[in-house]
């Protein structure tokens, strides 16, 4: 198995037959343990409101430009019978923090969805009380992702303040969303400045102690209008600054097949926003075995602006055709059914 320190050096490499080594190693790790199928989820962005100030993140509430939208319970199901209509076997629920979205809400879209569509619910609404994320998986949502972001508590509590001065612990909310058995995923952001080699072969090695089911990590991209898009002072970058670059982000998925060899990874928006649609191919040849296809309506997913001129936001109704033939000319098979992590198939991590 591999360790920090290889985690380490391998993140250094900078010669092109170490490297091509790593993707060959990280593409059988991959094959062996969840096989030659992608699956595909649909990304449906149904709210960019948000409460909280992240340094990164261009939905932060004080990003006053942003008009601020939250889609109706019809539109998400429209949606959300589109992604079925797709092939797709999951979607994903993703919003800024609403926190005048009520659970009871959710729970009912959630409830809605189940009884009618043959689809498993992830949700990525970010750090909600452990009672509504029960309810919610009551109600049918099977799987959560919430990124820790960085494993450097200095460095998160600068990039993630609290709420009203309040530290929050994102690990402690991943516990509490294991205990309810959720399948869990999380990750991190590549190259936040400030983050050194060092840092970010811990976070690689933290996603095996969470013993993670899904691991999404990306480059970090500055945004404006935010603190960390604005070359700020207070964000010095590390001694070995890690990189935000697509390089970084492909060894980074590759580290993460070697060290949580069952778990599902997707080749993140982000990677595709540096390296164009080839990213895609790049990072399923790297260890990635998931994408998430945006099925956000156009109106709105320009208006998700986490980070500028993220990709998909001009995809049209071809693209799905493309990804699909895409995957297949890499040789692999487009998933079918929900592709659940066989990492927590494994251990069946069920406890309701
Ligand atoms: N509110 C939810 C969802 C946030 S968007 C939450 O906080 O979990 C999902 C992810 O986008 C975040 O976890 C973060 O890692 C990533 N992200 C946000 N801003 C970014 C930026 N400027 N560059 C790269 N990734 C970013």
């Amino acid at each position: 198995m591999i360790n920090q320190s290889d985690i380490y050096n391998w993140l250094g490499e900078t010669d092109p037959d170490r490297l091509t080594e790593l993707w060959e190693l990280a593409d059988d790790v991959r094959g062996e343990n969840v096989g030659d199928e992608v699956h595909l989820r649909g990304l449906l962005e149904f709210s960019n409101r948000c409460v909280r100030p992240c340094a990164y993140c261009g939905l932060r509430a004080e990003n006053r430009d942003l008009q601020r939208y939250r889609m109706t319970p019809d539109e998400i199901l429209a949606c959300a019978r589109k992604a079925t209509e797709l092939g797709y076997g999951t979607v994903v629920f993703q919003s800024g923090q609403d926190q005048a979205m009520t659970g009871q809400w959710l729970a009912e879209i959630i409830e809605r969805i189940t009884e009618q569509l043959p689809l498993a619910i992830t949700l990525s609404v970010g750090e909600r009380t452990a009672e509504e994320f029960a309810l919610w998986r009551r109600a049918g949502a099977g799987r959560y992702l919430l990124r820790f972001e960085t494993s450097d508590p200095a460095l998160y509590d600068l990039t993630h303040p609290g709420l009203d001065g309040g530290r929050l612990n994102r690990f402690t909310i991943l516990h509490t969303l294991r205990r309810l058995g959720y399948e869990l995923g999380s990750g991190v952001m590549v190259g936040i400045p400030g983050q050194s080699f060092r840092t970010l072969a811990r976070d690689i090695e933290m996603f095996a102690k969470l013993d993670l089911d899904m691991i999404g990590s990306g480059p970090f991209i500055p945004t404006p209008n935010t603190p960390l898009g604005e070359n700020s002072d207070a964000f010095p970058p590390a001694e070995r600054q890690v990189p935000n670059d697509e390089l970084m982000s492909y060894k980074v998925i590759a580290l993460t097949r070697l060290i949580c060899p069952q778990a599902n990874i997707p080749t993140t928006t982000a990677v595709a926003t540096l390296d164009g649609p080839e990213a895609y191919e790049l990072g399923l040849r790297r260890g990635a075995n998931v994408i998430m296809p945006n099925i956000t309506p156009p109106e709105y997913r320009r208006l998700y602006a986490i980070y500028p001129d993220k990709a998909g936001v001009n995809q049209d109704d071809d693209y799905h055709e493309r990804l699909k033939k895409m995957i297949t000319a890499v040789g692999r098979r487009i998933g079918v059914g929900r592709g659940d992590s066989p990492n927590y198939r494994r251990v069946s991590k069920c406890a309701l």
